[in-house]
């Protein structure tokens, strides 16, 4: 048994060295490479890494810690293992949901915070990366077309986070003192039938109750009804509850679906009038999908010198028009790892007004071993104590490296990837686009019978009642196509495509599912793009095919 000097010897080598040693650096390097070779191997046509294996949980549970240390090769090995059957989201046949491939920047980022790991709770230990994190929020507050100058952001735990502090801030505006003395009368969140699930979470953690999120139907573009916002507005009002956030949906997950936010702005000053509230209902815009394409706030639609084709361009317009608006929403949530090819976890809350922040401030005297020094203290008011560079540090490596052509370029060959899809889809009769008004980079679209009227059919599906039970099946249908292509993919020939079981329900309350198409891959090309419907109708008539269909 070796003595712990010895041993505390050897475990010297397995850090990077605190004083210059470029032959030690050599080897970190190599162990880095040595990963990444390893993994390389792990590579064929196929969208997956090795094998698709399903990850093994009941051996999972087995494992205890070891008495003696591994060596740092046989470590790596271990890791490399894990990453046995995941999906290359890079790869041009991988379309299964909004996952982007990070950028080599993002990961020298990523690489880089992980190695001096600073912790920007405060600037005492986030030194120059806690201004990496005020660079990044400015950049991101001019792109959306807030005043860099009064906004302030904090980047934090994923959108579901971004839409916490824009709830919780929303909530002590309605409700001043909630923060000290606990919630002590209900108050609703407004948000549409589309938004992501994450404002449930939300409003179940902070205490308002996942039933006081007033859920407001949506047109079959997927934005919020404003009609039938207003009335759910005030008939919360009326009966005496306060609004503690509406929440716009600026971009929702599968569907891409934009909500109106000026007319969202209005209502809300409308409302403040006409109720005469003491405070304005805050209003936070769950932008974390949309806010990139604020890079075209000021591209040239009509000379379009980036010569996107004429349905891009369009489709570009189109979600430009209404995501112009994002100034107008009190709060932002940004994610970095969805739209702006970053690693996980990179998300953004910006604040119109930065002093809005201070609502969820604590006093120094709470916190006495924080905030010795410098000026500089985000940990007085977030919600997490530490908080790593990690994500600021990607978010800034891709804002520099891409800067708003590089966004342009990449978000604009996802839609004009999108949009060889959806033509190829519409060209061919048994296949429908269920999202046919999306703008964005999903495809949502449904494969029938063969010989189904599909003229027809979204209208029978959605508002005929005598249709309802074939809804179901057709369904099934889709979900049995889904698996069969999945199983292609892995194969190696195909595309691994996605299902959502809900895009939309029905009139009766049916759910409708729809195979789901997301291509953020900068590597996707129109040629792929043009095989998908084949690929479709071909797992479509194998499934039929099969006895018992
Ligand atoms: C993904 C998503 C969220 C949640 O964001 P995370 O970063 O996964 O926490 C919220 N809203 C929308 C519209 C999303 O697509």
């Amino acid at each position: 048994m070796a003595s712990y000097r010895e041993l505390l010897v050897s475990l010297r080598r397995q850090f990077p060295q605190p004083v210059s040693d470029p032959e030690h650096d050599a080897y970190v390097a190599f162990s880095v490479l040595r990963a990444l070779d390893q993994v390389d191997r792990l590579k064929s046509r196929v969208p997956i890494l090795g094998q698709p294996v399903e990850p093994d949980f009941a051996a999972a549970r087995l494992e205890r810690v070891p008495e003696c240390g591994r060596s740092l090769e046989e470590v790596i090995g271990e890791l490399v293992r894990h990453l046995e059957g995941m999906v290359i989201w890079g790869h041009p046949l991988s379309q299964v949901n909004v996952v982007p491939p990070p950028s080599t920047a993002s990961i020298i980022g990523v690489l880089l915070a992980s190695t001096y790991n600073p912790n920007l709770c405060s600037e005492e230990s986030g030194r120059g990366v806690s201004a990496a994190e005020v660079r990044a929020a400015s950049m991101a507050a001019e792109l959306v077309g807030y005043e860099p100058q009064t906004a302030g952001g904090v980047f934090t735990f994923g959108g579901t986070g971004c839409m916490l502090y824009g709830v919780k801030v929303g909530l002590e505006k309605a409700l001043p003192g909630t923060l000290q003395t606990g919630l002590r009368q209900p108050a609703v969140v407004l948000a549409s039938d589309q938004s992501h699930y994450s404002a449930l979470n939300v409003a179940g953690w902070l205490g308002l109750g996942q039933e006081h999120v007033i859920r407001v139907r949506t047109h079959d573009d997927n934005s919020i009804d404003l009609a039938a916002l207003a009335e759910a507005a005030r008939s919360a009002l009326r009966d005496g509850l306060p609004i503690a956030a509406i929440i716009a949906t600026m971009g929702s997950t599968d569907a891409f679906g934009i909500d109106d936010l000026a007319g969202i702005y209005e209502l809300r000053e409308a409302l403040v009038d006409e109720f005469q509230l003491a405070y304005r209902p805050h209003l936070h815009a769950d932008a974390v999908i949309g806010w990139a394409w604020s890079a075209f706030n000021d591209y040239d639609f009509v000379d379009n010198p980036l010569e996107f084709r004429g349905r891009t361009v369009r489709a570009l317009a189109a979600a430009h028009y209404r995501l112009r608006h994002l100034p107008l929403a009190d709060s932002i949530g940004i994610d970095f790892h969805k739209t702006a090819y970053t690693p996980y976890v990179s998300s953004l809350v910006l604040f119109r007004e930065r002093t809005d922040r201070e609502r969820i401030g604590r006093s120094r005297a709470s916190m006495p071993y924080l905030y010795q020094f410098g000026r500089h203290h985000p940990g007085m008011f977030t919600l997490e104590t530490t908080r790593s560079g990690a994500g600021p540090m990607a978010a800034l490596a891709n804002l520099l490296l891409l800067g708003k052509h590089g966004l342009r370029t990449l978000l604009g060959h996802a839609v004009e990837m999108a949009e060889v899809l959806r033509e190829g889809l519409e060209a061919h009769p048994d296949l429908t686009v269920v999202n046919g008004k999306n703008v964005g980079p999903v495809t949502l679209f449904r494969v029938y019978p063969p010989g189904t009227d599909t003229f027809t059919i979204k209208q029978r599906e959605a508002g005929d009642a005598s249709f309802q039970p074939q809804v179901e099946e057709i369904n099934r249908l889709n979900r049995r196509v889904s698996e069969r292509m999945m199983a292609d993919a892995l194969a190696g020939h195909g595309v691994l495509l996605s299902i959502t079981d809900c895009y939309r329900h029905s009139d009766f309350g049916a759910p409708i599912a729809a195979l789901k198409s997301y291509v953020l891959s900068p590597f996707s090309d129109a040629e792929q793009m043009r095989s998908i419907p084949q690929r479709v109708l071909e797992a479509r008539d194998a499934v039929c095919a099969l006895p018992g269909s």
